[in-house]
């Protein structure tokens, strides 16, 4: 453990209330707990005390808890100090505390030292930013499991096999007469295959987690009156969009957060796409629609089964929608058929069919489980965890290195592909925060609150 200066902050947040916590970390915190508390209190163990000025004025009375190093958030000394919860009384601690030779704490020091100490990699510090942060349950669980490793022991694990797959690589090199054989052999093909495996579903994996974590953003489109409105205000539970039977009252973007079986999902209610239209504020609406679309997680695409049962209105769309945002198509208004049409499981090149009624309410539940698979929910019955764009980016590098060694051992070029490999395993090692710079972790620990 390296000695830095001692920091100083109040860990609760700003406002009135019950508690409020103060938090210092740093060697000079047996000396401070002297001078303030009038000795070292007990490791560990609660006491309650008064806190005076230099001056010997009343600061505050409360609990004191030690937590000696290693043993502690940070692996430094820490000693919290829970007050009364006021702005007023803490900042006055706090301000005693840096008289005794504290600092202040920047956003996301108290972590960012956990970090620099070993007790935690950078992912699950970030899972920690992450759980304060989640806008869902299930958002905070599965940043929960990333706090307790489960992200990093997958990542861990993927780069152990990638370092076994080097060593047999860089062994060939260093064996260039049998180099040949080597580079062509079904074990290495076979541990290939093996990295390549758990790389994707990690970053599978990941991709989830980092929806769940910012929340999944789904578009609602398809032509005026297949029922977008209708369906937005009985996902949101209440009427968001101005509903009526004339074709393109839907004018502009609206947008609705709400919570589907715990995932937080932005809803984005489309314009309707008409390919003509001389109204100026309703070719703005078409434009935004068609740019959210493109941004979007995912698509449900509306139409009306009484007018529409061949959905031609898809097939007619198709061409305009953008490649990479996956569909599924929605039959609405089922309650004026003569039976409710069986859903379709997507396949590989046709989206999924579910029927619904967004008046009547019929398929929402279907529907609804839908959107929480697509958040990466209730599949495998594999737990999610919280992963962020940084970690896909990285993964996603890791395996264009992975493609181009797979490239280059094709054409025996061990050299190459080592090369590869080595760049493969630096992505995942910024991951979980071996190889970083420190403009990333100021990037990192800078969007923290302060006292974390
Ligand atoms: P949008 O233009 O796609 O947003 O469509 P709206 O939500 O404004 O709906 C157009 C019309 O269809 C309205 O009169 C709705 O009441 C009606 N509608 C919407 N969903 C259903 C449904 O499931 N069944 C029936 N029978 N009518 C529906």
């Amino acid at each position: 453990m390296k000695a830095r200066d001692t920091i100083v902050a109040v860990a609760t947040p700003p406002g009135k209330g019950g508690v409020g916590v103060v938090r210092i970390s740093g060697t000079l915190v047996p000396q401070i707990a002297a001078a303030l508390l009038g000795g070292i209190p007990p490791a560990r163990l609660a006491r309650l005390g008064t806190w005076r000025d230099a001056r010997g004025g009343l600061l505050d009375t409360g609990l004191a808890l030690y937590f000696p190093a290693p043993h502690s958030y940070t692996g430094e000394h820490v000693l919290e100090l829970h007050g009364h919860g006021g702005d007023v009384s803490l900042d006055a601690l706090v301000e005693r505390i840096v008289e005794l030779g504290a600092r202040r704490a920047r956003a996301g020091e108290f972590t960012e030292r956990a970090f620099l100490n070993d007790k935690i990699d950078l992912a699950q510090a970030e899972a920690i930013a992450d759980l304060i942060d989640a806008g869902s349950r299930r958002a905070a669980q599965a940043a929960l499991r990333s706090l307790q490793g489960e992200f990093s022991a997958r990542v861990n694990a993927t780069r152990a096999a990638l370092t076994s797959l080097r060593v047999y690589v860089e062994a060939a090199i260093d064996f260039p007469e049998e180099e040949i054989d080597f580079l062509g052999s079904q074990e290495l093909r076979e541990r290939l295959e093996d990295v390549r495996q758990r790389l994707g579903s990690v970053l599978k994996a990941a991709e989830e987690g980092a929806i769940l974590a910012r929340g999944l953003t789904i578009a609602i489109a398809g032509p005026p009156n297949a029922g977008k409105s209708t369906l937005m205000n009985a996902l949101a539970g209440h009427d968001v969009s101005i509903v009526t039977p004339v074709a393109g009252t839907t004018r502009d973007l609206l947008r609705e957060r709400v919570q589907v079986e715990g995932v937080a999902v932005e809803l984005i209610d489309t314009a309707g796409l008409r390919e003509v239209t001389a109204d100026a504020i309703e070719a703005e609406g078409m434009r935004r629609a068609r740019e959210a679309i493109h941004r979007a997680d995912h698509l449900l695409f509306l139409v009306d089964a009484s007018e529409d049962p061949q959905a031609k209105a898809f097939e007619i769309e198709r061409a305009t929608l953008p490649a990479g945002v996956p569909v599924t198509m929605v039959m609405n208004k089922v309650d004026l058929l003569p039976r409710m049409p069986d859903a379709v499981a997507a396949t590989a090149d046709a989206p999924a069919v579910l029927p619904i009624s967004a008046a009547t309410g019929a398929g929402l539940d279907v529907l609804r489980r839908h959107i929480a698979a697509l958040a990466g929910l209730g599949g495998e019955g594999e737990g999610a965890f919280s992963a962020r764009a940084r970690h896909v980016d990285a993964l996603q590098r890791a395996m264009a290195h992975l493609d181009a060694a797979t490239a280059q051992l094709g054409g025996k070029q061990g050299e190459l592909a080592a090369l590869e490999l080595r760049e493969a395993q630096r992505e995942l090692g910024e991951v979980v925060g071996d190889v970083t710079s420190d403009e990333l972790l100021g990037r990192i620990f800078g969007s923290f609150c302060i006292g974390k």
